[in-house]
């Protein structure tokens, strides 16, 4: 059996982190090094490397992500904007092999990211 990554211990609740929201279908926290005023992370419960691993039948799922990001950007007043990003596999800087969404705000952003 493969062994689980950082954010499945997360979701399990074997290692802490601060969780600013949870349902069924998702979890976010916020990031241990953040890069942003607020850095989240938005993950599925669904164990999904990435984007690229996503199956068709996850598009409501891929949505409701989304829709998170949508709802806890508005909590937490990021009304002037903000930057969603995920990273997929090596070239794409992703590091943890679960898919996750990076939610970025507080300041302003540069384009185009390294
Ligand atoms: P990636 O590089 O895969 O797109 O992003 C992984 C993110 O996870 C990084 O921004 C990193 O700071 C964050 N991260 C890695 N380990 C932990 C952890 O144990 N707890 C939390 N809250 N964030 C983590």
């Amino acid at each position: 059996m493969p062994s689980k990554t950082i954010f499945k211990r997360i979701i399990d609740k074997e290692i802490p982190a601060k969780i600013l929201y949870e349902d069924e279908l998702c979890l976010a926290f916020a990031d241990l090094n953040p890069q942003a005023p607020t850095h989240l992370l938005v993950i599925p419960k669904k164990e999904v490397k990435s984007i690229a691993d996503l199956e068709n039948d996850d598009l409501a799922l891929a949505g409701h992500l989304f829709l998170v990001c949508r709802n806890l950007a508005s909590k937490l007043g990021l009304g002037n904007g903000y930057r969603i990003v995920t990273n997929i596999g090596a070239d794409g800087g992703q590091s943890v092999e679960h898919l996750h969404l990076h939610l970025l705000g507080g300041r302003s952003m540069a384009w185009p990211p390294g």
